[in-house]
């Protein structure tokens, strides 16, 4: 397989707890059995494209522990070479704790063991970069240092470069100029910003201030919302499309991968953006992050069927996607250039 998107990033195991509600500090309250789970936002973003059918090498470090072992056989399995998966002796896999509520809405602690001494060295001595490489993708879940790295040596291949900033934290203006596609959620461009939101029409001022900050596209996602989309020449806002949300936890990763395997594939900007807003859709369905994301004929059939279904209501044929001023279930809805 010719390697065609190269993801740097986290690997944790996810323990899921499902309780009823959210509860106070001091106060102890009983959770239905302990889910474990393969997560992590990098790999997560990783499995996301690669069940599309995406050429994905994943650039990660576990620990040698029994939860490293298994998730390293885990990744094999899933068609990722393990050159490009490292070993850590000092330090144990990475590992998140998801509390989660019957709304769908989660708390979530992270301890990152290995992910934290993912290196620059590190990065310089596995493997080369793939000479065919159309998309990196990464997040800030390992050391800044080793994703501006990344960015660097994935812009010297030519590469289109993703930056998903989380969890939040500040980047200068400098690493921003290595970024190509910038792909924060609501909170996450709030935070970059330093812009509050007071509502819905501060969006695309939150896009053209990233803009001005380096990167040369910009997509918020806005969980229920949908997404909306800005570079210097266009706009474009998506609305999510309608379903019933069991667990949003990696509705996000879900919509990076998407993203990626979409870039990969050269497929029309608009296009590309409803793929991945479907992906989110669909993720946010199923509860855990990597067993809700979406393989390529469940999303297919599902973008078919939002499609039947505008059809059915007008009885016309769908509009085409470059025509701009449709509504809902993830139609473009406004575009300026
Ligand atoms: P994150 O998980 O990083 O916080 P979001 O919550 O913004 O990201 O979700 C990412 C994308 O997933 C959204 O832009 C949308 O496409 C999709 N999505 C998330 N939540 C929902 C939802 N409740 N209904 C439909 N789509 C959703």
């Amino acid at each position: 397989m010719t390697t065609e998107i190269l993801i740097l990033g986290s690997s944790n195991i996810d323990f899921i707890l499902r309780i009823p509600r959210f509860h106070l500090p001091g106060e102890t309250i009983s959770a239905e059995n302990l889910m474990i789970v393969f997560g992590g936002k990098g790999a997560n973003q990783a499995i996301a494209s690669r069940r599309l059918g995406g050429k994905v090498a994943f650039a990660t470090k576990l620990g040698t522990d029994h939860h490293g072992v298994a998730y390293r056989r885990y990744l094999i399995q899933h068609g990722l070479d393990p050159a490009w998966i490292l070993r850590d002796k000092d330090h144990p896999t990475g590992l998140a704790v998801v509390e989660l509520i019957p709304e769908g809405e989660n708390r979530i602690i992270v301890s990152p063991g290995a992910n934290h001494s993912f290196s620059e060295d590190d990065l310089r001595r596995l493997a080369p970069i793939p000479k065919g490489i159309k998309v990196f993708v990464t997040q800030l879940e390992v050391p800044l240092r080793t994703v501006r790295m990344g960015l660097e040596m994935a812009k010297d291949h030519g590469a289109i470069t993703l930056l998903n900033p989380s969890p939040a934290s500040r980047l200068s203006p400098d690493l921003l100029s290595l970024v190509d596609f910038i792909v924060p959620n609501e909170l996450e461009a709030q935070f970059l910003t330093g812009i509050k939101m007071r509502g819905n029409r501060d969006i695309p001022r939150l896009a053209k201030r990233l803009l001005e900050m380096g990167s040369r596209n910009v997509v918020i996602t806005l969980g229920s919302k949908g997404l909306f989309f800005k570079n210097r020449s266009q706009e474009i806002s998506m609305k999510a499309f309608k379903v019933k949300v069991v667990d949003a936890t990696a509705a996000g990763d879900a919509f990076m991968g998407a993203l990626a395997y979409g870039l990969s594939r050269n497929n029309p900007l608009q296009e590309v953006l409803r793929l991945a807003n479907g992906a989110g859709a669909l993720a946010a369905q199923k509860l855990g992050a990597q067993p809700s994301l979406p393989g390529r004929k469940d999303l297919d059939l599902f973008l078919r069927q939002q499609d039947n279904n505008v059809m059915t209501k007008s009885g016309q044929p769908f509009p085409p996607l470059d025509s701009g001023q449709h509504r809902g279930n993830g139609r473009v809805i406004s575009e300026s250039s």
